[in-house]
């Protein structure tokens, strides 16, 4: 009987059908299925490769980011919100696997607009810590157009690549935070009459970043020069968050809202206008009516903005979030072994004056340092276990030369 020809034992064709059969042991495969086997072997590694990532970056649903915010940031519903599904959707985007129809996610970067001291940094800061992914916080005001005495824009990418411990792939998943970016508006509203180099010509530079390209990076900041050798970083999974105050917005919101309220029937849209805050009403055509170019507005599709702080906000911001300015007092005395109790009398008063002198939130802390900084020298080493501040205990310490200093510094 004729030996039977050999054959590949996974798909079955014959010798004579293939181009090469290899032998195993005991059994045969051809070259067809090795290059299948192949590709199969990519895609599974590439989805480990891709866990693997995703189990480094943790990445949270949006209503279970803004739980976790909640814990950090007092009020700001809204803003932490829209905060939470653009997060989710930046990281969603760049988490998912490559795929072949057109439907390309586009980067959810986000503008915060709201008066200083307000928490956007503090935000940006809480998403960054909760992702475990770099977080790089720039000012736009020392940004210039290279040629100008100040810092290139490459230099946000310097410092987050800094953030990262220069762990180029972490940093390309990482956060900026530009805050002020409400200083590199265009100051005037008539571009022709001279070009504006510390505004226009910044936000400029800046659109490269935002869209996502690959930008040739001095890894020690500092202005480029030929013999320095650069890192390529690639900006297209980088989450950009800008800030600003926006000082004297409300005036083109409420222009632009009373002109509405002309064309629309009056009396239905001037009653429901809050005049407090006005912010809240913020479209994106307000902030090119501000001075932004059309481009970058386009590149920070997410607009959202921060309510002021009022008495009952600034009360639960000194006890409330997770590490409140009086749990780190405490912490701080516990570890001395003194127990450290304040009334609500005394937390009453310091929302008082933090308001009488418009400290704002950031003013919550100097003010808690100005009362508790005796006790903080005195305290640790001496007998007494025990510091009960009553508002009487506050206002003896909190002297009109306190707050006067006080109010030098904010
Ligand atoms: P901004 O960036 O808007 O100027 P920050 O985020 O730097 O403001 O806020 C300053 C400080 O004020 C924060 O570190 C935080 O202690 C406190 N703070 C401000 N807003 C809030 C808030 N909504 N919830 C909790 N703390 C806040």
């Amino acid at each position: 009987m004729a030996k039977e020809e050999l054959e590949c034992s996974f798909c079955g064709r014959k010798k004579s059908e293939t181009n090469l059969l290899i032998a195993g042991l005991d059994a045969h495969i051809c070259d067809r299925c090795i290059v299948q086997a192949n590709g199969i072997v990519l895609e599974e590694s590439k989805q480990i490769n891709n866990t693997e990532l995703s189990a480094e970056l943790i990445l949270r649903k949006p209503k279970q980011i803004k739980t976790f915010l909640d814990e950090y940031i007092i009020g700001q519903e809204h803003t932490k919100k829209v905060m939470s599904v653009a997060v989710y959707n930046h990281y969603k985007r760049l988490l998912q696997p490559p795929s072949n129809d057109d439907i390309e996610i586009q980067k959810s970067n986000i503008i915060m607009a709201g008066q200083t001291g307000t928490g956007k940094t503090l935000i940006a800061k809480t998403i960054a810590r909760m992702l475990n992914v770099p977080l790089a916080i720039v000012d736009a005001t020392v940004l210039t157009e290279a040629g100008y005495v100040g810092e290139d824009v490459e230099s946000i990418l310097t410092r987050l690549l800094q953030a990262a411990d220069y762990n180029l792939e972490k940093a390309e998943k990482g956060i900026v935070f530009i805050d002020e970016i409400d200083k590199i508006a265009r100051k005037s509203d008539n571009p022709s009459i001279t070009r504006d180099v510390s505004g226009e010509g910044v936000q400029q530079a800046l659109l490269k970043l935002l869209e996502g390209t690959i930008v040739n990076v001095p890894p020690k900041g500092g202005r480029k020069h030929p013999d320095q050798k650069f890192i390529e970083v690639n900006t297209e999974h980088i989450l950009f968050i800008a800030g600003g105050a926006f000082d004297g917005i409300e005036r083109v919101i409420t222009k632009r809202l009373n002109m509405q309220a002309v064309g629309y029937s009056a009396s239905k849209s001037e009653d429901s206008i809050d005049e407090d805050n006005i912010l809240q009403y913020i479209i994106p055509k307000d902030l090119k009516d501000f001075g932004l170019i059309p481009e970058i507005i386009g590149r920070l599709p997410v607009l959202t903005h921060m309510n002021p702080l009022d008495e009952g906000t600034l009360r639960a911001i000194l006890t409330e979030p997770k590490n409140a300015i009086i749990k780190q007092y405490k912490k701080l005395f516990a570890m001395d072994e003194i127990e450290f109790e304040i009334t609500d009398d005394a937390l009453d008063y310091i929302v008082k004056k933090a308001i009488e002198y418009k400290l704002g939130a950031r003013g919550l802390r100097s003010l808690c340092e100005a009362i508790l900084t005796d006790a903080m020298f005195e305290l640790p080493g001496e007998e007494e276990k025990e510091l009960k501040v009553n508002k009487e205990y506050a206002e003896q310490k909190l002297t009109k030369a306190a707050i006067n200093k006080l109010k030098a510094v904010s």
